[in-house]
């Protein structure tokens, strides 16, 4: 064998002896919510199709008619020929959305990040990052070449007292949080980050993933703190939209920079115009059914009420089990009775952390809500510390 082979076999022993191994499962999404796998109907809990718009009629139709038109690739990164016109459309309802001059639409919610956070971060500035921030925060932090430390977990006082301490030895400095954490489901409280950055001269960065269409009637996490200035505010149309992108929304100057420097923008090929078509369809539907955007909170509420957990804040509820080994035997557990809840374990949550990580959509029914209510609490033993 030769080492190539040997490094591969080893690590994935390695992992394996962990229960760290990951593999791919076929999944066939039926509509949105309910998925096939094994060959087995089962509820997903695990998608972030938090309004079950993947599979929404006119979201479809929408992309369908966006391929007779543009064609299935935009053939070119943006600024060679790959800029079709649905992507400046895409930008202006994505600014008008979250009330900012402009905005940037890139390949992925990664790319977004990767691309913007090295376009206002390099060597000689500062970058603090929220120790549960998504790793593609972390991603682009490390592509920056800046300095970079992390606070804990959204610690605003010890984000203060580094930023005391720290600021002055450099040029710029960047915040960067979730504005909703993606594995366990709690806000960032962006009004008081908000605050600490401005008292310090430090550029905010949320990245509102798990936010836009589901909380602040649909805008997004910071639009629940009214008092924030959030300069740069990133997020994804590949969840509550339903679709695949990413965003950046801010300042006209901030998106033109990103436009002739963020580096996942000029080396990139451009958004697919399906994809682009179906976000703005998505939009549509936001921005137009309030209930409907409303409803993902309040089914995670219903289930953290009859399950006895700590009251949900967002779509995504965790329920910690602790070893990966145990997880893997929850989620089996689940998947008997006809849920698909996927364990989730390290390096995408801190070891000793392992969960299911729950989901909900706007469409789950209240019956199946309360029956994985009562299974967990059967799974838990004894209601949960807050999280
Ligand atoms: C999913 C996710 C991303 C990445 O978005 P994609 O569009 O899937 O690339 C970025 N940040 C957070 C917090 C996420 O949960």
């Amino acid at each position: 064998m030769d080492s190539l082979q040997a490094f591969a076999q080893s690590k994935l022993s390695g992992l394996e002896t962990r229960s760290l191994r990951r593999t791919l499962k076929p999944t066939h999404r039926l509509d949105g919510l309910w998925v096939e796998r094994g060959g087995r109907r089962l509820l997903s809990f695990s998608c972030n199709d938090y309004l079950n718009l993947s599979h929404h009629p006119p979201v479809k139709a929408a992309a369908r008619a966006a391929v007779d038109l543009y064609g299935v690739g935009a053939g070119a990164s943006r600024l060679v020929t790959g800029d079709h016109p649905l992507l400046s459309e895409l930008e202006a309802r994505l600014a008008r959305l979250k009330g900012t001059e402009a905005a940037c639409v890139f390949g992925s919610g990664y790319l977004a990040n990767t691309g913007v956070i090295p376009a206002f971060a390099g060597p000689g500035d500062l970058i603090l990052v929220d120790e549960l921030a998504h790793a593609c925060i972390w991603a682009g932090a490390q592509l920056s070449g800046a300095e970079i430390t992390t606070f804990p977990h959204n610690d605003v006082a010890a984000l203060r007292a580094l930023l005391e301490t720290r600021r002055g030895g450099f040029r710029h400095a960047l915040v960067a949080t979730d504005g909703v954490f993606s594995m366990d489901g709690d806000l960032a409280p962006l009004d008081r980050l908000s605050a600490v950055c401005w008292e310090h001269d430090a550029w905010l960065l949320s990245d509102d993933a798990h936010g836009i269409g589901v909380l602040g009637g649909g805008r997004g996490s910071a639009h629940l703190f009214p008092d924030a200035r959030i300069p740069l505010q990133m997020g994804t149309l590949s969840k509550a939209l339903g679709g695949y992108g990413g965003y950046l929304c801010g300042s006209r100057a901030v998106i033109d920079l990103l436009k002739t420097r963020a580096r996942t923008v000029i080396y990139a090929t451009g958004l697919p115009p399906a994809s682009a078509a179906a976000a703005i369809a998505a939009l549509d539907v936001i921005e137009s059914d309030p209930a409907l955007t409303a409803a993902p909170l309040e089914k995670a509420r219903m289930f953290t009420r009859a399950a006895r957990l700590p009251e949900a804040t967002s779509p995504i509820v965790p329920v910690i089990i602790g070893e990966a080994a145990a997880a893997l035997d929850a989620a089996a557990k689940l998947e008997a009775e006809g849920f698909l809840a996927v364990a989730i374990r390290p390096p995408t949550v801190p070891a000793g952390t392992a969960r299911l990580r729950l989901a909900f959509t706007a469409a789950h029914p209240e019956t199946e809500i309360l029956r994985l209510a009562e299974l967990v609490r059967g799974l838990i033993g004894a209601p949960q510390a807050a999280a």
